[in-house]
């Protein structure tokens, strides 16, 4: 998926029939759980679809790689049932071997489809994946017309996990944005960053005042002060130098009332 938040796909390859423009007034209620029976991503299903009268939003490739066949604006032929069909977007999730193997599905596969469901409840705010509700299924949407999505129905193997895993992502993708609260730095946030605000906060007011002494002593420019007059090679005086010249003309004067 090339974007979670915007649902921009890894690859987008549009149907040209088998989908209904538009969602006949409807709203997106749920995602619906396909496998396709098959093993293979985008081209494969769209290859299947463009000669058969069915279709589905997304695809899930044996890899994770998430296709585009139908926008989510549009219907597509997807669960045998108009209403349903108007009101879902369907996934399609590739298998990794075929009826010798029962149809299983891969991690990959399971993962990104997951994730994917979790993204458009998010997106589409349909709430918290829950099974039976904004997650539907081919199989009971289609009024027991097929045993599609296999594995991945209620009580199957795959469903329980995937359903976790739906929600795992869905938290995930919905308290990013809220930062949570830590009682205490743990040791790894001892970072650059954590000590140079460190510096720059508790040290730097003092930073700031010895700057401040200096330049009292030797000036603004580090070449004495104007006001305290110049020395034989015509250079400002700074602090230390006036001190010093005071007590030079001090001891001058103290010597001369000795000498009356
Ligand atoms: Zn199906």
């Amino acid at each position: 998926m090339k974007d979670w938040t915007t649902l921009e796909p890894d690859r987008v390859r549009l149907l040209s029939r088998h989908f209904t423009p538009g969602r006949g007034g409807q709203k997106i209620k749920h995602v619906t759980i396909h496998h396709m029976g098959g093993v293979g991503g985008l081209d494969f299903c769209w290859e299947t679809w463009q000669t058969r009268e069915a279709s589905a939003h997304y695809t899930v490739s044996p890899t994770g790689e998430i296709g585009q066949a139908v926008w989510d604006r549009d219907t597509a032929w997807a669960n045998r049932n108009l209403d349903s069909n108007q009101k879902t977007i369907a996934i399609e999730h590739s298998n990794s071997g075929g009826p010798e193997q029962d149809w299983p599905i891969g991690e990959k596969t399971l993962e990104e489809g997951a994730h994917l469901v979790a993204a458009i409840c998010k997106y589409y705010k349909l709430g918290r994946p829950v099974s039976g509700q904004n997650v539907r299924f081919h199989s009971i949407e289609s009024g027991g017309f097929t045993e599609c999505p296999y594995h991945l129905r209620p009580g199957h193997k795959y469903h329980d996990g995937y359903i976790r895993r739906a929600q795992y992502w869905y938290d995930q993708m919905t308290s990013a944005a809220i930062p949570t609260k830590k009682a205490s730095a743990p040791v790894s946030d001892l970072t650059k960053k954590y000590f140079t605000d460190f510096i720059t906060g508790y040290l730097g007011p003092q930073f700031d005042a010895i700057q401040e002494i200096w330049r009292q002593l030797r000036g603004p420019a580090g070449t004495g002060w104007e006001q305290l007059g110049k020395n034989d090679k015509g250079q400002n005086l700074t602090l230390v130098d006036a001190v010093a010249a005071i007590r030079h003309d001090l001891a001058r004067i103290e010597k001369k009332l000795e000498e009356r």
